[in-house]
């Protein structure tokens, strides 16, 4: 049998060692270290962003930026429903209370119109969220000139969950900018990785002193260890970061490689009953992972897709399943895009990530396409 093929790899580009090989001759084999400020420099000059902050994991990134808000015991978060756990457990680290907001047709992410209705219910309730937790799907922004508006005229801040979107843009300006935090994971299933880390980004200094603070034990300045606040270990080590300077110098070739991919799928599957994600106008994607959904018609359905490419040796995944939908939080209140229907359900029940790793060989995608054409015949 051949060898597997991943969704998504890590795609090392040969300059990595060099940075680690730094960190190891200055014997700076710890969390922080020249690599760690290079990285954070080299991120907050790509996206556009004055301070960056980098961190062990995204999730980590989310726990500080939701605490930075000072979401307690009994606050309300909003957060996209159709995303990964990461977005929304450190919601319960802080035990406050998740409200889902479904997704919208145009890019599958936070519907505006499900948004404005949960703020509405927030006012009537008087249940107004310390923040709103907007999620960049598989590569692509969010709409962020509709939803924008909205939390600022409710005066609720915006956390960019850009984990997946490192190198996106929409309208110009790149993902991770559009929140008052920004957060990136460099996990080993994103576009560019650690191995395993993430980066939180701002305007505000202020916001990022307060979060490196807590992330370094909360250690107060003294000549003994001093503290009078709680802290977490949450720093990148100075040799991960060296793995995120090496990736970052090919990132945008890495988005070339994978929006190529999602060319070929459409091209392929042009005649089958089946869509994209569609990319909406104005945004530019970088194409992390190409999903199919089947249209509501189609006699082949995903669990034969996801078998048939298994038993070739090949993952595939489910969408994202909504965080609605999961035992952990379903006695959360969700709003939906639609009148009383999950668009986000609807995307779980038909929808499909293909491999997509920009290490993805022809040959490889010739056998991907092949078996999933096969089953419609
Ligand atoms: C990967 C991911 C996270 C979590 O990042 P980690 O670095 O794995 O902690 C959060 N949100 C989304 C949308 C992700 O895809």
């Amino acid at each position: 049998m051949q060898e597997r093929i991943y969704l998504s790899p890590p795609h090392m580009s040969g300059n990595e060692m060099k940075y680690i090989q730094e960190a190891f001759d200055s014997n700076w084999i710890a969390p922080l270290g020249t690599n760690v400020d290079k990285f954070e420099e080299e991120i907050c000059a790509y996206v556009g962003m004055e301070h960056g902050l980098a961190l062990s994991s995204g999730t980590a990134g989310i726990h500080l930026a939701l605490k930075y808000f000072d979401v307690g015991p009994g606050d309300y978060v909003f957060c996209s429903d159709l995303t990964f756990a990461g977005s929304c457990n450190p919601i319960l680290y802080q035990y406050a209370n998740p409200v889902f907001i479904d997704s919208e047709p145009e890019t599958w992410n936070m519907s505006p119109i499900a948004l404005e209705k949960a703020f509405e219910w927030a006012k009537k309730e008087n249940k107004m969220p310390k923040a709103v937790i907007i999620v960049d799907l598989y590569g692509q922004s969010a709409d962020y000139d509709a939803l924008l508006p909205i939390c600022e005229h409710y005066g609720v801040p915006v956390i960019e969950d850009a984990a997946e979107a490192l190198g996106a843009s929409y309208k110009g300006k790149k993902c991770g900018s559009f929140g008052h935090i920004g957060i990136f994971s460099f996990n080993g299933n994103k576009i560019i990785t650690t191995s395993g880390g993430g980066m939180i980004v701002s305007n505000d200094e202020e916001a990022i002193k307060k979060m490196r603070f807590w992330a370094t034990q909360s250690r107060e300045p003294a000549k003994h260890y001093e503290h009078k606040e709680v802290g977490y270990n949450y720093r990148m080590s100075n040799i991960c970061a060296g793995i995120g300077r090496g990736q970052l110098e090919v990132l945008d070739e890495r988005i070339m490689a994978k929006e190529k991919i999602r060319e070929r799928y459409k091209k392929e599957f042009e005649n089958l009953p089946l869509s994209l994600m569609p990319i909406s106008t104005g945004n530019a994607s970088n194409y992390w992972l190409s999903v199919i959904k089947l249209n509501n018609n189609s006699s082949t359905m995903i669990d034969d897709i996801i078998g048939e490419l298994e038993s070739n040796n090949i993952e595939s995944r489910h969408t994202w399943k909504p965080m609605s939908l999961q035992p952990i939080f379903n006695e959360c209140l969700t709003f939906t895009h639609y009148y009383e229907k999950s668009f986000g359900n609807e995307l779980f029940l038909y929808g499909v990530c293909l491999p997509s790793g920009s290490n993805l060989s022809l040959k490889m995608q010739d056998m991907i396409i092949t078996k999933i054409k096969g089953l419609f015949k």
